[in-house]
C-alpha cells in the first residue's frame, strides 16, 4: 500500500476536506426565483433586455411572485454569450458549463436565461466561506464556490473519516444560505478534490488511505487536478484510462515521457501523494479578462480591431491588478476558435508586474505561438503567479522607472492598438 502523507504532528491523521457549492450561480438565482425550482435554469450572458423588461415590469411584486411566462427563455436567445452554470434540471437535457447559449437553446429551449450577478454570488460566497471559518479555522479559498478545509485538528474532523465535521458545515451553510454543497473528506487536497463530485449534489464522500484501489483507481486520469486536456490526450495516446493504469508505471518511464516534474508529479498522484499545504488567506489564483466578439474575427483581416480588443483587454487587467493590488509573473492568453476549440499560451516573466505595456508585450508574444489561421470568437488575457502589491513595493523600487511610467505605458498603448504582436 503507498505511504500517505502522514500530519507534521504526527499524530493524527491528516484530514482534508474539500468542498464545493452545487450549481453554485444558478442555485443562488433559485433563492431569489424560487418558482424556479425544479426548472431547467440556465445563467449566461450579459443583461439583457429581456430581463429588464421583465423587472422593470413586474409592478412592484416581490422577485418570488413574478409569473413563469415572464421569464425570458433559452430559445429566444439570440448571441454568443456561453452558459457559467446549469442548474441540475437543465444538466438533464445535455447543456453544461462553457456551452454556447445558442447551441443549449437548441437541446432546451425551454429552459429559463438569467443573467450573470456576480455581486450577487459574491455575496454569497463571502457567507457561506464566514460560515466555515467560524467552525473550521483552517480554510483555503479556491474560489467563488470552492474551499479547501485542513479537518484534522477540528472536533469531529477525524470522527467517521471526516464525515461528521462534514455534515456539520454542510447543515449549517444550508440553514444559513439556503444553499447545498457537496464534500469530499481525504487525506489530502489532491483526493478530497476527486471525493467532492462522488456524491453531487449535497453529498459527502470519504476517502481514507485503504480506499485508494477501490475508489480512486478507477477513474480516469483526467480527474486527477492538474491534468488538462493535453496532459490527458498523452495519457490516453500511451494506452493509459484510468489512475489505476497511470500507477502501474515507472517513475522513470513516466519522467521519460512528461519530463522530470510532470512526470515526478503524475507518479505520486497515481498513489494518492499529495503533500500540499492547505494555504489559508490564500490569494486570488489569477486575474483574467476575456471578451466574446459579435462576429467571429480574423487575424489577418481584422487585425486592427482584434488588436485594438487584445489592447483593451491588457489594460483591463492592469487596471484589476492595481485596483487589487496584486501583481503577477505569469501572462497568458486564451482563444476560442469559430469551431469552439480553445487554446492557451502562457509565458512566465522574470519579474513580477501590473504594467499595461509589459502585459500587452507578453501577451502579443504568447499571440504568436498560436495558429491564426482560423477565425477567433472569443479572446482573453490572464495573469496569474500572483502576489499582493505590498510585497512588491520593495521591489518596485529597484525597478528601471521607465518601466512603471504611467504617460509612456499610454502612449505605447495607443500607438500599438491596430497591432496584434
Ligand atoms: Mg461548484
Amino acid at each position: 500500500m503507498p505511504h500517505l502523507q502522514p500530519d507534521p504532528a504526527g499524530l493524527r491523521p491528516r484530514r482534508i476536506a474539500h468542498l464545493d457549492l452545487d450549481a453554485f450561480y444558478a442555485s443562488v438565482e433559485l433563492l431569489r426565483y424560487p418558482q424556479l425550482k425544479g426548472m431547467p435554469v440556465v445563467i449566461g450572458g450579459g443583461r439583457r433586455c429581456a430581463d429588464d423588461a421583465m423587472l422593470q415590469d413586474h409592478g412592484g411584486l416581490p422577485l418570488h411572485q413574478i409569473q413563469l411566462a415572464r421569464f425570458p427563455r433559452l430559445g429566444d436567445y439570440t448571441g454568443r454569450g456561453v452558459i457559467t452554470t446549469a442548474s441540475y434540471a437543465a444538466r438533464q437535457f445535455g447543456v453544461g458549463s462553457a456551452m454556447g447559449l445558442m447551441k443549449a437553446a437548441k437541446l432546451c429551449p425551454q429552459a429559463i436565461l438569467l443573467p450573470v450577478d456576480f455581486a450577487e454570488y459574491r455575496r454569497y460566497s463571502r457567507a457561506f466561506k464566514d460560515i466555515i471559518l467560524d467552525i473550521a479555522p483552517l480554510m483555503e479559498d479556491r474560489g467563488i464556490d470552492e474551499v479547501y478545509i485542513d479537518f484534522t485538528d477540528v472536533p469531529g474532523g477525524q470522527r467517521d473519516g471526516g464525515r461528521v465535521l462534514a455534515r456539520l458545515i454542510q447543515k449549517t451553510i444550508f440553514q444559513h444560505t439556503g444553499l447545498t454543497c457537496s464534500v469530499g473528506v481525504a487525506p489530502n487536497k489532491l483526493l478530497a478534490k476527486m471525493a467532492s463530485e462522488f456524491n453531487k449534489p449535497n453529498g459527502i464522500a470519504i476517502v481514507l488511505e485503504q480506499d485508494l484501489q477501490s475508489k480512486i483507481w478507477p477513474l480516469a486520469c483526467r480527474k486527477i487536478n492538474g491534468v488538462g486536456p493535453k496532459a490527458d490526450q498523452k495519457l490516453h495516446g500511451l494506452g493509459l484510462q484510468t489512475i489505476g493504469e497511470l500507477a502501474q508505471k515507472e517513475v522513470d518511464w513516466l519522467i521519460d515521457h512528461f519530463g522530470q516534474k510532470t512526470g515526478a508529479w503524475l507518479y505520486d498522484a497515481a498513489r494518492g501523494v499529495d503533500a500540499s499545504p492547505v494555504v489559508l488567506d490564500s490569494e486570488p489564483v489569477s486575474i483574467s479578462r476575456e471578451t466574446t466578439f459579435e462576429r467571429d474575427l480574423h487575424a489577418v483581416r481584422d487585425k486592427a480591431e482584434l488588436g485594438a480588443i487584445f489592447t483593451r483587454l491588457c489594460q483591463q487587467v492592469a487596471d484589476d491588478l492595481q485596483r487589487k493590488a496584486y501583481v503577477g509573473k505569469t501572462i497568458g492568453i486564451k482563444l476560442r476558435y469559430d469551431n469552439f476549440k480553445a487554446i492557451t499560451r502562457d509565458q512566465t516573466l522574470s519579474d513580477h508586474t501590473a504594467d499595461a505595456r509589459t502585459i500587452r508585450q507578453t501577451a502579443g508574444q504568447c499571440l504568436k505561438r498560436v495558429p491564426l489561421h482560423q477565425k477567433i470568437r472569443l479572446l482573453g488575457v490572464r495573469v496569474a503567479s500572483l502576489r499582493p502589491v505590498k510585497d512588491a513595493l520593495v521591489y518596485e523600487q529597484n525597478r528601471p522607472l521607465a518601466q512603471t511610467n504611467k504617460a509612456q505605458e499610454a502612449s505605447y498603448l495607443i500607438a500599438n492598438e491596430g497591432q496584434l504582436f
